[in-house]
């Protein structure tokens, strides 16, 4: 089968042109990337983040300490450094103080990318991601599509992870602006913001959106007959009905 060399998908189901134009969010994101999803490029969102996302990049690995480019970023000094996890004393956009800490450095943030149980895998195997700052969301958030290896509600894909730090960032820098007294001040006060508050995220959100569109339209041509199944008899689907296609989706 022929394969986009970009997204790492069939020709026919190639999502690059919903990657474009590439999000400048003025934060670099680092996905570290587990193994095992480097290999299910399928149900995986990392390689669509990438893609979408201007200054990003992936990092295959499973111990990051020997890790040449990861250290390489780690000790950048044009970089503040934070993992994209949750905790107690992680920053969130609505935490004061985050942006005076960060001090007009650009937010480089590491993102796991796998599956809940890889990303426990990795922190098992790199203890040293935890000991960094770590940033987390202000607001909950539920996935909109739910992949059924995901054992919690609140496991969000790595695409809506980097949409919605974009987000809650791009509200705290529209806040900080508002309030400034003058465009003098703002320029004094905000060497550098924390992302790009003219950045448009939503073309993350509409590549994730194709991407479940597909998933599912595939899953229902196999089940009618329309695509062959993997396997010459496909148990799994004899007894399954199609999926109606989410109206959020069209
Ligand atoms: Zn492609």
């Amino acid at each position: 089968m022929a394969r986009c060399l970009n997204c790492f998908r069939a020709i026919s189901h190639c999502l690059c042109e919903y990657a474009k134009p590439e999000i400048d969010s003025g934060i670099k994101f680092v996905l570290l990337m587990h193994p095992k999803e480097a290999k299910h490029q399928r149900t995986g969102t990392g390689r669509l983040t990438h893609l979408a996302l201007k200054d990003s990049e992936i990092i295959v690995g499973l111990d990051y300490s020997k890790n040449q480019r990861f250290n390489e970023l780690l000790n950048d000094p044009q970089y503040f450094a934070v993992m994209m996890y949750p905790g107690e004393d992680a920053w969130t956009a609505k935490k004061e103080g985050f942006k005076e800490t960060v001090a007009g450095r650009k937010l480089l943030v590491f993102v796991l990318d796998a599956t809940w149980f890889c990303s426990r895998k990795l922190i098992e195997h790199n203890p040293q991601l935890l000991t960094l700052p770590r940033v987390s969301f202000h607001g909950q958030y539920r996935s909109i599509f739910t992949f059924k290896r995901e054992p919690k509600p609140e496991y969000i894909s790595t695409i809506e992870t980097c949409y919605y730090l974009i987000k809650e960032l791009k509200d705290l820098e529209s806040g900080i602006s508002q309030t400034a007294v003058s465009s003098e001040q703002t320029s004094l006060q905000n060497p550098h913001p924390l992302v790009n508050p003219d950045c448009d995220p939503e073309p993350l959100m509409n590549i994730f959106k194709a991407m479940i569109k597909d998933q599912l339209q595939c899953e229902n041509d196999r089940i009618s007959g329309k695509l062959p199944s993997v396997y010459a008899h496909d148990w799994k689907y004899d007894d399954r009905k199609a999926r109606e296609i989410p109206d959020y989706l069209e």
